[in-house]
């Protein structure tokens, strides 16, 4: 992926910001002063990545409507619900549709449309 050259400069003003705020790198516990900068960003790349998924999970658009996988009737909206997860990179907080079927009386959360894997 093109990382656009704006996102580049907000990355940097970022990481310049959270250097200043961090101050000097403690590496008396690290093989070197490489190693302990290299853990301390990854982390910190490790919570940026839990915080904009979580953030693009609550902004995705929902229809009003799901089948349900149970019967099939069309299935009305009923609101968000907070999942965790394992991500590629640790734990997640991901927000999703919940629908609730009147004839099965169960709420559920249907499989992501997007997902291709099935495809
Ligand atoms: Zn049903």
């Amino acid at each position: 992926m093109a990382r656009s050259q704006e996102i580049q400069g907000r990355i940097t003003a970022f990481a310049r910001q959270l250097g200043e705020e961090l101050g000097e790198v403690d590496d008396s516990d690290a093989l070197s002063w490489l190693d302990a900068i290299e853990t301390q960003a990854v982390e910190i790349g490790d919570a940026v990545h839990a915080e904009l998924v979580k953030q693009q999970s609550i902004s995705r658009p929902v229809a009003d409507e799901s089948v349900c996988p149970e019967c099939g009737q069309l299935s009305r909206y009923r609101g968000q619900r907070s999942r965790e997860l394992i991500g590629r990179r640790g734990p997640l907080t991901i927000s999703e549709p919940e629908y609730y079927c009147p004839a099965c009386r169960r709420a559920f959360f249907p499989a992501d449309p997007l997902d291709r894997r099935g495809a």
